[in-house]
């Protein structure tokens, strides 16, 4: 072994997370992260030029304090009732630190989110994996009965975009009442019912949402979770013994104020889920299989053409679409909703492709 003698144990064994790529080419038709094709609200542009003239000598809020309450304001909670960090994805990593290393197992579908297993690595939590059915749909009668370190569930789920109704995250938690659910609403906003209604009535529900898919800020790296005091005061223990300021000032002002457009966030979620709909009608029509989404992508697969192929026959049109070579979903292709321009350059590229083959 060369350096990596230098690494830890742990590391060593570390199966991290890779995104889907961010290359620097020009004109790309980027449909491969779930980013939202539409700029943010002016609004927050302004509030983050404002808090840049002012107080960058400072340390943050260690509390963030506003976010917390424009958060609040928005979905009827108490401020105390909602954690921020930096991306979901830290507010992810913090609740599994917080709620699942145990002795007893996680349960997460076979088919979700590939990071939530990647922090089971990290912090040592056994997983025991739940199928998701022949329709790649969560079934959560199959969550039932077994004992376990906690719940961790998508709604809409990743990749396959397939929503829940709440009656079904209901019948989650109140059949797991002894452990924390959590419900990881990254793309709610995009056709599905939001769990934080629910937070009220129980104990062990931890909802986690971001602002990089539906509020357009993948940039600023800010998302949230929100559930009963005690759940969030375990966040906040966790997070005070990693780092203070997770926030900085800019994406702290810019985030509060996107809770203050409710035109702009209409109007840009109106118009990916336009386009989602769209989309999904011209690719059944190039003969793709496209399942249900409540979410800003299509998962589809093509029953004459590798998915792997396809996405790098793709690429070399300058198109990303995101492809995971992984059991069961590995002839699918993962097609984030672009403009209206990008889901038609997509179309044409396909129709070029699938005739040429
Ligand atoms: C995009 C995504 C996240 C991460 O969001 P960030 O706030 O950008 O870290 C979390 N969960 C799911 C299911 C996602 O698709």
């Amino acid at each position: 072994m060369g350096f990596e003698s230098f690494w830890s144990p742990r590391v060593r064994e570390l199966v991290p997370y890779v995104p889907g790529e961010q290359p620097r080419i020009p004109n790309l038709v980027k449909l491969n992260t779930n980013e939202n094709p539409y700029p943010p609200s002016p609004h927050v542009i302004a509030a983050i030029a404002e808090a840049a003239r002012s107080g960058l000598q400072l340390y943050p809020d260690p509390e963030s304090t506003l976010l917390r309450e424009a958060v609040a304001r928005y979905h009827g909670l108490d401020a105390g009732q909602v954690f921020p960090g930096n991306g979901s994805d830290e507010v992810l990593a913090h609740a599994f630190f917080a709620f699942f290393q145990h002795d007893r197992a996680l349960l997460l579908p076979d088919v979700t989110y590939s990071f939530y297993r990647v922090y089971c690595r990290l912090y040592g939590i056994a997983v025991r994996l739940v199928p998701v059915d022949d329709r790649l749909q969560i079934d959560v009668a199959s969550y039932a009965g077994q004992p376990a370190a906690g719940v961790v569930i998508a709604n809409p789920n990743a990749p396959t975009g397939s929503a829940m109704p709440l009656a079904a995250i209901e019948q989650l938690l109140q059949s797991q009442p002894h452990c924390v659910v959590l419900v990881d609403e990254a793309y709610v906003d995009f056709g599905a019912d939001s769990a934080i209604p629910l937070i009220a009535r129980y104990p062990n529900l931890l909802v986690v949402h971001t602002l990089s898919k539906s509020r357009s800020l993948a940039g600023l790296r800010v998302g949230f979770a929100a559930g009963q005091r005690h759940l969030i005061e375990a966040l906040e223990r966790v997070k005070n013994s990693f780092n203070s300021y997770p926030l900085g000032r800019l994406a702290m002002a810019g985030a509060a104020a996107a809770y203050e457009d409710i035109v702009h966030f209409e109007q840009t979620r109106q118009a990916v889920i336009a386009s989602r709909e769209a989309l999904a009608v011209q690719l059944w029509r190039l003969d793709f299989e496209v399942l249900p989404s409540g979410a800003n992508f299509l998962f589809a697969r093509h029953p004459d053409h590798d998915a792997k192929a396809l996405a790098a026959r793709l690429r070399e049109h300058g198109i990303l679409v995101r492809h995971f070579a992984q059991p069961r979903i590995d002839q699918f292709l993962r097609i984030s909703v672009g403009t209206t321009a990008q889901c038609e350059a997509l179309v044409e590229a396909l129709r070029l492709l699938l005739a040429l083959a």
